[in-house]
């Protein structure tokens, strides 16, 4: 606390970040042929990235929402997850797609992973549009990934410091003064 952050320049712009969303939605539909998907959103960031991403998918898909804790004010991870909202729906044999908005320590989707895995579906892979292999600690890998990029603390599509910055469309990032 008490630290300035500064924007860094546009790490990802608006264009690059529609054609890789349209290029993951097809290798999920072509992936998942005749077949059918449970999308799941990890609310909050992931909510712009998901919605863009199914609208690239043309198989039947479903999306159901979970809520995890989060960073809050500080850029820190605590390791501490705490589901703050279930899914509405059963996923028992079913096709399940978590959609992340970034991995980064990697002990969030871990944890989800598990958790899910006990509700017994058919399949369960994980997309993500962010990858932070650097700070990766917990052995969790993502099926399909958008960007993998360097460790920054990443603001915009989705993505938010203290809950704004959300709305970018594009992707930045935060850098102290
Ligand atoms: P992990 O458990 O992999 O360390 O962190 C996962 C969650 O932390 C992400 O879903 C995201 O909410 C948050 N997070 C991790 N890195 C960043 C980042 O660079 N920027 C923002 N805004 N959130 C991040």
């Amino acid at each position: 606390m008490g630290k300035n952050y500064v924007f860094g320049d546009v790490m990802i712009g608006k264009e690059e970040i529609q054609k890789r969303v349209s290029e993951l939605g097809k290798e999920i539909s072509r992936d998942y042929k005749d077949d059918s998907i449970v999308a799941i959103c990890v609310l909050k960031g992931a909510v712009i990235f998901i919605s863009d991403l199914i609208r690239e998918i043309n198989v039947d898909t479903k999306i159901d929402f979970m809520a995890v804790s989060s960073y809050g004010a500080t850029t820190q991870s605590t390791g501490v997850v705490r589901i703050l909202k279930d899914l509405d729906s059963d996923i028992e044999g079913e096709n399940v797609l978590i959609v992340e908005d970034i991995i980064d320590t990697g002990l969030t989707l871990k944890y989800l992973k598990e958790y899910l895995l006990a509700r017994k579906p058919k399949s369960l892979k994980i997309c993500t549009l962010l990858d932070k292999p650097e700070r990766r600690t917990a052995d969790v890998k993502a099926d399909y990934v958008g960007f993998t990029i360097e460790n920054k603390f990443i603001v915009g599509y989705g993505l938010d410091f203290d809950e704004r910055y959300r709305n970018l469309p594009y992707i930045s990032y935060l850098e102290e003064e």
